[in-house]
């Protein structure tokens, strides 16, 4: 999937093997989600809306790999 150029802050966007649901990581403050410099990355359930914010990138990866945190994907994951 290529990325849309026009999207502030957008990392990664992929769809979720065990969701099936789009998700995505953004740097938090260029998507203007929060400027918390502590949490500066958001994982994002782009399909329900569902947000979290991490302290590493490679935290809001995971997020977006298994998104207990999203409560409609929770309901599909295993
Ligand atoms: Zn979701």
């Amino acid at each position: 999937m290529r990325l849309p150029p026009d999207i502030a802050g957008l990392v990664i966007r992929r769809r979720n093997r065990l969701t099936g649901a789009i998700l995505s990581v953004y740097r938090a403050s260029d998507a203007g989600m929060s400027d918390d410099p502590e949490f500066p990355w958001a994982a994002v359930c782009e399909t329900h809306g569902a947000i979290v914010l991490n302290a590493t990138r490679r935290l809001a990866e995971q997020a977006m790999q298994f998104p207990e945190w999203c409560s409609d994907c929770t309901e599909k994951l295993p």
